[in-house]
């Protein structure tokens, strides 16, 4: 077993599930943050709140991340980043 960080999820982050859609999307917008992670179907705009585990369990992939990942000032876990390139 390898336990694996929580997912971090952002607001209108765009995930790509395993299971399509019964209207036939993969897609789906983050619109809520929570023990339940609100989602909407690109396609039909139907909304569902899944646990977050559910969500991490069939997320396959991020199609595109929202404002908020990259606002983040201090991502947990991540080392600051330090600008030490090759000398000028
Ligand atoms: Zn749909």
């Amino acid at each position: 077993m390898v336990l694996k960080p929580p997912l971090p999820l952002f607001m209108d982050d765009v995930v790509r599930l395993r299971k399509p859609h019964p209207c036939g999307s993969y897609e789906w917008v983050v619109v809520r943050l929570g023990a339940d992670i609100g989602l909407k179907c690109r396609t039909c705009g139907r909304r569902v709140l899944l646990p977050r585990r559910t969500v991490e369990k069939r997320l396959k992939e991020f199609v595109s991340r929202g404002s908020d990942a990259t606002a983040e000032p201090t991502a947990p876990g991540l080392p600051q980043v330090q600008d030490q390139g090759p000398d000028q």
